[in-house]
């Protein structure tokens, strides 16, 4: 039965990864659609995972090759599903999909180094830029070139730009910056709606300093910072001069538990900026963690991941509100003033670089599913299960260990829509 139904899965990231190849493996054909140039989502762009500290790259290669092998699995990158109509069994859904502008049979799969335009990295958070004709990262899935039309059209006026698209031919690469957006109706039997989360917005944060002073970054940009393909290699150094990291602040709860942010807890920062924290100890053995939080969250297993990060006595945990950051202009060091929770007194530290462990915010807070009589909490997650289901963090923050096991409940509720159902 389930070989006769068609299930979009809407978000490449883990979680629609593992509802379109657990759909596809039970006979369904199914059909991916991701938004950007490259599958994997938010842990393609980590460095590990906890509690294993394993680099996610492992368990996304294998979903990778599972997606590759099965011909009943189509996947539309740069890709967005427009409109909905129908009910469950019968969907019909629009789905637009706009241009790579680049067609590549150079078989190199590397960003063109000699390109004239540059963009900023958004594979790293804009830490560094990339070439305007790039592959996102080294494993994308698909492993195909994209071009930045808006930057290359810029670079258009430039008088070698002829020159180096004939070079670009010579090299097996087409270029053609007039290709259309096109348009796809499909008619669906489930769907099931994926599309995870975005970094709150650090910039909202007035007082902590992120936007204004360089050696504040976010919990994402820390990931990237100490990934081995990241914008420094992995080295855990100051964005403002390239200083080797000794002494880093995590700052938890930047924005969560906030009723002027995000009013609930993210569930996994703590954990992230434990994780995080081993990073720097094993890039600096000389280097200190020091973790401010308000409570220190670690559920169910993960309990046994904050005991083994926790004996580390150079990462130094204070039950402590940091309301306060700013930078000394000539050293470039950051200061975090709050308060001492435990024995009121006041903290006023310096430190090398400041992390701010932001939570998870939707997309569907942002970007509401295209169809009728989707219900959102007040937060903007999915609670809806009738028709349309929501997988992973659509739902509520969660690990990824949690993202598979809900978003295999997700096929599996897709494998039974039916008509009239
Ligand atoms: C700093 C940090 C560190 C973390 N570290 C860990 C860890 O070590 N271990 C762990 O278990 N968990 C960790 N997590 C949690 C983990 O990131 C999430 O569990 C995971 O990303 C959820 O996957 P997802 O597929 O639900 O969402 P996402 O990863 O957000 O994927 C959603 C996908 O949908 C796409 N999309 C969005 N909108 C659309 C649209 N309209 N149309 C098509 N596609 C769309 C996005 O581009 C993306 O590819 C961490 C979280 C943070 C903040």
């Amino acid at each position: 039965m389930a070989g006769e139904k068609t299930v979009l899965v809407v978000g490449g990231g883990i979680s629609g990864i593992t509802a379109a190849v657990e759909a596809a493996e039970a006979g369904c054909k199914v059909i991916l659609v991701e938004k950007l140039p490259y599958l994997g989502g938010r842990v393609a762009r980590m460095n590990k995972y906890f509690p294993k500290l394993c680099p996610p790259t492992c368990g996304l290669e294998i979903n990778f090759k599972r997606i590759k092998r099965n011909p009943d699995i189509t996947v539309y990158t740069l890709a967005n599903v427009e409109n909905i109509s129908g009910a469950p069994g019968a969907y019909t859904a629009t789905i637009k999909i706009t241009p790579r502008y680049v067609e590549d049979h150079s078989g190199t799969s590397k960003c063109v180094e000699d390109c004239p335009a540059s963009i900023p990295n958004e594979f790293n958070y804009g830490m560094d830029m990339t070439k305007a004709i790039y592959l996102p990262y080294e494993m994308a899935y698909p492993m195909n070139l994209v071009a930045d039309a808006d930057a290359l059209r810029k670079a258009k006026v430039s008088q070698d730009f002829g020159a180096f698209v004939e070079s670009l031919q010579a090299k097996g690469i087409r270029l053609d910056l007039d290709a259309k957006p096109e348009s796809l109706t499909v008619q669906v039997s489930s769907i099931v709606w994926a599309t995870g989360w975005v970094p709150y917005d650090a910039t909202k944060l007035d007082t902590l300093g992120f936007g204004k002073y360089p050696n504040v970054i976010t919990n994402v940009m820390m990931e990237r910072l100490a990934s081995p393909n990241g914008p420094t290699g992995g080295q855990i150094v100051r964005p403002s001069d390239g200083k080797k990291v000794y002494n880093l602040a995590f700052v938890q709860c930047a924005g969560s538990r906030d009723e002027n942010h995000l009013p609930y807890c993210s569930s996994i920062c703590c954990l992230a900026s434990l994780k995080q924290a081993t990073y720097l100890r094993d890039y600096n053995p000389d280097a200190e963690a020091h973790i401010f939080y308000i409570d220190l969250r670690a559920y169910g297993r993960f309990e046994y991941f904050f005991d083994r990060v926790r004996n580390d006595d150079k990462i130094r945990l204070t039950k402590g509100k940091i309301v306060n950051i700013y930078e000394d202009p000539v050293t470039r060091d950051v200061i975090v003033e709050g308060e001492d929770i435990l024995s009121g007194s006041r903290i006023r530290s310096t430190f090398d670089m400041v992390v701010l462990a932001t939570g998870m915010q939707p997309t569907t807070s942002l970007e509401k599913v295209p169809a009728q009589g989707i219900q959102y909490d007040d937060y903007g997650f999915v609670i809806s299960d009738t028709g349309i289901h929501a997988a992973g963090v659509t739902k509520r923050p969660m690990d990824v260990g949690t993202c598979l096991q809900d978003s295999t409940g997700a096929a599996l509720k897709a494998l039974q829509d039916t008509v009239g159902r």
